[in-house]
């Protein structure tokens, strides 16, 4: 035994018990109005079919929008709304409101409002039709990162490498694979596939599926489906570890499972998430590569002899041990 290192930051503890959230009984009257739209076609015209764009809009959730474009909420208020730090202005305290079951938000700070639409067109700064544009085009990334994570998980069970690496990294429980999705690129057959498909090879050039050159960008990779991504983890140790394909990395990993609870534990990789859920700590989740946001109650569990989770629980770790870890950090 050495002495502990601070291997992983893990929060605990009630940083997330807003009962006494500050903006609780804040709520726009402008938030669910029901007059009109509240973007206004080009020059007046209804150049735009309605109802297409009333199906682009429930295709795509304003709240998922938000997220893959790095935003977090910070705040849950009363009836499932959020409250975060404005994208659209330099924002230093949260003042902008979400609510997701309305599809609709309200900045206190900027003071503008809106839904999916009126949100992409400020963001990227472009008028009304591009913004339309712009969110079709994201809507058809989604089909087929779907496709390529179901040809992958096809694929898992059909390459004894792929669960072997699996197995060596402490992933044994079926209901983790199914839980995570996890899949395996063996590499130079997904293209093929996903043209039969009747995905255009350019589509999936500009999804990064595909390298420019027209190979598979992912070969000897486990893969983990994420928001609008997929993470593949090279089996190779002369190919870099860690991919990910263009884009958002989807935010904080499951974290809408996590946030449930009153207490969550972030760890640095899915390996690390992988093994913690395995072992039934269900409260966790991974950064991927973004930043906690101020307002969250954070300890550091320290994890003896330099150990990240993934090694603590493969070098023979238990439950019990790491739930007193936790209970150490929380003294
Ligand atoms: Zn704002």
């Amino acid at each position: 035994m050495g002495t502990p290192s601070p291997a992983q930051r893990v929060p605990l503890g009630g940083g997330w018990n807003y009962r006494h959230a500050l903006f609780r009984d804040a709520y726009h009257r402008c938030l669910g109005s029901r007059r009109g739209l509240p973007y206004s076609a080009d020059r007046g015209k209804k150049s735009v079919n309605r109802q297409a764009l009333d199906d682009l809009k429930q295709q795509i959730p304003l709240i998922g929008y938000l997220q893959a474009h790095d935003w977090q909420p910070s705040r849950p208020l009363s009836r499932g709304r959020w409250m975060g730090l404005c994208p659209l202005h330099g924002d230093h305290k949260p003042s902008f409101l979400v609510d997701p079951n309305k599809d609709l938000f309200y900045c206190y700070g900027c003071g503008r409002g809106g839904d999916v639409i009126r949100f992409a067109e400020i963001y990227h700064q472009v008028r009304f039709s591009q913004a339309v544009a712009l969110l079709r085009q994201w809507r058809g990334v989604e089909p087929v990162l779907h496709e390529a994570e179901r040809f992958y998980r096809i694929q898992l069970h059909r390459h004894s490498e792929a669960v072997a690496y699996l197995y060596q990294r402490g992933v044994r429980s079926l209901a983790l694979i199914e839980h995570m999705r996890i899949g395996y690129a063996p590499g130079g057959c997904l293209r093929g596939w996903l043209t039969q498909l009747g995905h255009s090879l350019p589509a999936l050039r500009q999804v990064g599926l595909v390298t420019g050159v027209g190979y598979d960008a992912y070969v000897r990779r486990i893969v983990f489906p994420l928001e609008g991504n997929l993470y593949g983890r090279s089996l190779s140790s002369s190919a870099p570890p860690h991919r990910f394909l263009p884009g958002s990395k989807g935010g904080l990993y499951c974290w809408e499972q996590a946030r449930l609870h009153p207490g969550v534990i972030l760890v640095e990789g899915l390996f690390d998430y992988a093994i913690l859920w395995q072992a039934g700590f269900h409260n966790v989740t991974c950064s991927l590569g973004t930043h906690l946001k101020r307002g969250v109650t954070a300890r550091l569990v320290c994890l003896p002899d330099g150990h990240d989770p993934n090694s603590f629980f493969v070098g023979g770790g238990n439950a019990h041990e790491f739930h007193r870890l936790l209970e150490e950090a929380s003294l």
